[in-house]
């Protein structure tokens, strides 16, 4: 089952993946140390997860984009030598430096000082092509030498230092994504490595205004940017699990006209608890008429059973009826979905209609069927005769893989119904794309 919540996230051995799947391939392998854990030697970090500026758009236009220090990496003054475009700088994983040793007041970073903010690397080490974007919507309230403040309705103000080409001026107001400028090395005359230097600085309760971590807001903004769109669990969906219907073998034989009882159980995919009485098998070819194989007790011609109980997300809802045989000779196909009254038709696969549960009956001409008359003559179910063959076991090993085939109904010819037979399955197809929307259709 396909379900997709949350994006992926493993934790491994301290090392936080996040797998993005789809994303550019240099994003691909996106990963990032624990919020809190810096370059050895290079300070104290704040172990902070929270998420100090929820929804900001990432401040570099475009991934790849790599967190980590410019003093403690590759050609930075404390880092080991070579050059500032070195691959290490530009890979992952991710490495906060919040806390970084500096002697600027920090009051949030464990040794009272600390870096301020967050030093970011775009693509590529090339000053002056990579756009630096608003974080959120807001008014730029400072334009320094190299410094570049955006403030929020609320009140956080986000600082993007270092920026060439500078596109914004004080008392703009800027729109969320909109350009502020490129990353670049300036720093008020004399050049430092290219990145951007990012701040976010808010009121704390019992600090006052200070500079936050802004490590797992950028991690966020960061997923958002590279991850592909995930669809959001539908509030209506169920996947088949079982069924109880005999099906088509050799040594099954029903008499037309005769009713058989069972069931079909489902699991509820979806968000909300399907409640008796609202929550139908229903049938869909037609919906708006009596199946040819309504048996007694459906709630109406085109509503086979009632989930026979509560049924809330993650559990197994049981729908319980009974079908009757048509007398005249033929074949018959009956096709299933669930619907939620007044609500949707929804089922697991979001296929056409008949790429869903459906009973198919087949009466060959015989002896047993020379006269069966109409279907209004019902029988009992109790002139079914007892078929050995018919467990719970072979029907599910049938139902889940026997009727998956490619081709799908080409798949029913080998099942073996006899001549004189009625045969019934109740099967299911899937489609190989598990699409995850309810059926839009109108109930
Ligand atoms: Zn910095």
């Amino acid at each position: 089952m396909r379900s997709l919540p949350r994006r992926p996230l493993n934790v491994l051995a301290g090392v936080c993946l996040a797998v993005l799947s789809g994303a550019a391939p240099a994003a691909a392998q996106f990963a990032y140390r624990p919020a809190g854990e810096l370059v050895t030697g290079s300070g104290s970090g704040r172990v902070d997860e929270r998420v100090y500026a929820p929804g900001i758009r990432y401040p570099i236009q475009d991934a790849p984009s790599f967190l980590n220090s410019q003093v403690w990496g590759v050609g930075g003054n404390s880092g080991p030598s070579g050059s500032q475009c070195a691959a290490r700088n530009f890979s992952y994983p991710w490495h906060d430096n919040f806390c970084e040793s500096r002697s600027w007041d920090m009051p949030l970073c464990p040794s009272g000082t600390g870096h301020q903010g967050q030093d970011i690397r775009a693509s590529s080490c090339m000053p002056n092509v990579h756009p630096a974007l608003a974080v959120a919507d807001g008014t730029i309230t400072n334009v320094g030498s190299y410094s570049v403040y955006l403030t929020t309705a609320d009140g956080t103000r986000f600082d993007y230092l270092h920026m060439g080409r500078v596109a914004v001026a004080v008392g703009d107001t800027v729109r969320r994504g909109e350009l502020m400028g490129y990353v670049s090395n300036e720093f008020g005359g004399t050049a430092t490595t290219v990145h951007l230097h990012f701040n976010i600085r808010q009121s704390v309760s019992g600090v006052g205004s200070v500079f936050v971590p802004p490590y797992m807001s950028l991690v966020r903004a960061y997923e958002a940017l590279v991850a592909p769109p995930v669809a959001p669990t539908p509030r209506f969906r169920g996947e088949f699990v079982r069924q109880s219907f005999p099906l088509a073998s050799a040594s099954f034989e029903m008499t037309p006209g005769q009713i058989l009882s069972g069931s079909i159980d489902l699991r509820n995919t979806g968000t909300e608890t399907w409640r008796p009485g609202q929550t139908f098998l229903g049938t869909t070819q037609p919906r708006d008429r009596a199946s040819v194989l309504a048996g007694p007790g459906w709630p109406n011609d085109h509503r086979a059973a009632s989930v026979a109980g509560d049924v809330p997300p993650g559990m197994v809802g049981s729908f319980v009826f009974t079908v009757r045989a048509p007398g005249t000779p033929g074949e018959y196909r009956q096709f299933f979905s669930l619907v939620e009254d007044g609500v949707t038709w929804f089922g697991d696969d979001g296929g056409p209609p008949d790429d869903q549960l459906q009973i198919r009956v087949t009466v060959v001409p015989g002896a047993q069927a020379s006269d069966a008359g109409s279907e209004t003559m019902p029988l009992d179910a109790g002139d079914a005769p007892p078929d050995p063959d018919a467990s719970t076991d072979r029907s599910l090993s049938a139902a889940g893989c026997g009727c998956r085939a490619a081709g799908g109904r080409a798949a029913f010819g080998g099942l073996g119904v006899t001549l004189g037979a009625l045969a019934l399955l109740v099967t299911r197809r899937r489609r190989a794309s598990r699409g995850s929307h309810a059926r839009a259709r109108t109930p």
